[in-house]
């Protein structure tokens, strides 16, 4: 027998019982970013490398070992996007929508990212991204906060905690970059191998190493805080008025310095207990510099991304649950010779009432066969064409103690718009 085929470790199916539970998670996301007024927008899966090199930096995870980098037959370098703020960013200054204007865009596709698969952490995952251009302070920082606060209340997640931090300005992170270096040149012993490798190429990273053996030098690591300049520190602070107001409690994080390179004063993450080491459902920030790094007109630039397997997990562990609507009305021609008649009324019914969901049975069978079909699909009635009453149909409900009743062929619409 053949070697059966799989899908790649790490990327998973949704199967049909799975899929009601994103496709409402999705119309919720959408409903949510219509009332916010956000516009969507959609990219290429596929970029050049070179957008993420220039972007998200050499020195990061995402670049050093998770990208899906190939050749393509013309030998141009491309890449599956990791993540989606670059693809923003990039079709934003090729299409001129960032210049001088305010944006405020979501998109939601697949990422990839070749990391080792567990709970949590696939290598092709779902994100919501929310972005916004061209409003520098942080009225803006708050609403994208806002807005995340707004999807667990809607979701009916609660124990989601809200860690905010300030990476400062990047004068003020130049001036902290000199002291942190320092201090990690004196404790060098204690630096991991990617830690040493970043020290001088990207120092404010080591702060973010998962490796539990580097807490205690990243705790006692002097404090970014005592480095910012008076603008930055000015932005912190109304967010934070504008968080209380908005009755969102946060944490202040001083370590919490996100993976990218691009980041610069409010970073924040959505963190959970319930899903073990892969508690981050939700991570964002302000990226002021990255439209002119790449190649734009200067932007000032904020936005969020939410994991949504992460938090669909979360759903599941706290038993918010999402159920597919059930079928309203099976409908069931008797016989072969009645198949016509089935589908014709089947069209008229779809055109009458669209809210309706109708399956119609295909595929014949005994009358056993065919009413075990029909209770199976979980419909609240059949509907039986039959040749032996041509001008009537029959009806029985399938959940209820009722009698099988008859209703003229031309009555059925407004038959069943009474119910
Ligand atoms: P982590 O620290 O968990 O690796 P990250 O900092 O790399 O996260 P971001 O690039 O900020 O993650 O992505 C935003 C969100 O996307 C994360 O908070 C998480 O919820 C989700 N996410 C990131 N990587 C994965 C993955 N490999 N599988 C599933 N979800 C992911
Ligand atoms: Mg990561």
């Amino acid at each position: 027998m053949a070697k059966s085929l799989k899908s790649i470790r790490g990327m998973h199916d949704v199967l049909p019982e799975d899929s009601p539970r994103w496709q409402a998670f999705e119309a919720i996301i959408r409903r949510l970013m219509t009332a916010y007024a956000y516009s969507e927008i959609r990219t290429p899966i596929v970029e050049s490398t070179d957008l993420f090199c220039r972007s998200i930096g050499e020195v990061t995870d995402i670049v050093e070992k998770e990208m899906y980098t190939f050749e393509d037959r013309n030998g141009d370098l491309l890449t599956l996007r990791p993540e989606g703020t670059a693809s923003c960013v990039r079709s934003g200054i090729q299409h001129g929508i960032l210049h001088n204007q305010i944006r405020r865009l979501w998109y939601m596709g697949p990422m990839f990212r070749h990391e080792r698969p567990q709970k949590g952490r696939y290598r092709q995952f779902q994100q919501l991204g929310v972005e916004t251009f061209g409003i520098a302070d942080a009225d803006v920082d708050a609403e994208l906060i806002i807005i995340s606060a707004r999807l667990w209340r809607e979701l009916g997640l609660k124990d989601l905690r809200l860690e905010l931090n300030t990476l400062g300005s990047a004068e003020s992170r130049a001036r902290y970059r000199e002291v942190l270096v320092e201090y990690l040149e004196t404790h060098r012993d204690q630096l991991d191998e990617d830690s040493l490798r970043r020290v001088y190429k990207n120092p404010l990273r080591v702060l973010d190493s998962k490796n539990p053996e580097m807490a205690g030098l990243i705790s006692n690591a002097p404090d970014l805080h005592d480095y910012l300049d008076e603008e930055s520190v000015e932005h912190f602070e109304n967010l934070k008025v504008y968080l209380d107001a908005a009755g969102i409690d946060y944490i202040i994080n001083p370590r919490l310095v996100r993976g990218l390179d691009y980041y610069c004063k409010t970073v924040f993450e959505w963190v959970t207990d319930s899903l073990g080491a892969q508690g981050t459902v939700c991570a964002g920030g302000r990226y002021d510099g990255l439209v002119e790094q790449l190649g734009g007109k200067a932007s000032p630039a904020a936005g969020f991304a939410i994991g949504m397997e992460r938090l669909l997990a979360l759903m599941e562990e706290t038993g918010v649950a999402f159920q597919e609507t059930p079928i309203d009305i099976y409908l069931l021609p008797r016989a072969s010779s009645d198949i016509e008649r089935g589908l014709k009324l089947a069209e008229s019914l779809r055109d009458a009432l669209p809210e309706l969901k109708i399956q119609m049975h295909c595929g014949g069978g005994s009358n056993k066969s065919q009413m075990k079909k029909a209770d199976k699909s979980g419909a609240e009635m059949v509907l039986f064409v039959s040749d032996e009453e041509p001008d009537r149909v029959a009806i029985k409900y399938l959940r209820e103690d009722r009698e099988q009743q008859f209703v003229d062929q031309d009555a059925v619409v407004s038959f069943l718009q009474k119910k």
